[in-house]
């Protein structure tokens, strides 16, 4: 397979396989990076999930359903808190400990997504 352009994120290494990813109870492509774990969406084939991975331009940032997907054990996220319906929804960084949950409001948490990068300092004499 040919090889895969780094991660738009973090430049770190891309991999694209099948482990772990399932809909509708039928497994699925997906190609994901190994440093920062951010996902293409999830693909019917492989080809298809590196077609998904390397047409992509702009990096785009979504919302992943805990219900479908978690992140990496030890890993900070951007996480979706649901409230009550009379409190409006946060969105906060959150540390996913893996089998211990999340550090803070884990019953909460409705979808995740990786930590974007932060912003580049301005060039000196710009
Ligand atoms: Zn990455």
């Amino acid at each position: 397979m040919a090889e895969l352009k780094p991660c738009p994120f973090c430049g770190g290494e891309a991999d694209c396989n099948n482990s772990g990813f399932m809909k509708d109870g039928k497994p699925m492509w997906a190609v994901e990076c190994l440093t920062c774990g951010v996902v293409t969406e999830l693909c019917g084939t492989a080809e298809e999930a590196t077609e998904a991975w390397e047409k992509r331009t702009e990096p785009v940032q979504s919302w992943t359903p805990v219900a479908e997907r978690l992140p990496e054990k030890r890993r900070w996220c951007l996480c979706y808190f649901k409230y009550e319906p009379e409190s409006p929804d946060v969105i906060c960084e959150n540390f996913h400990y893996g089998t211990g949950g999340w550090l803070s409001e884990g019953s909460r948490v409705t979808h995740w997504m990786p930590l974007p990068k932060p912003p580049k300092e301005q060039e000196a004499g710009e």
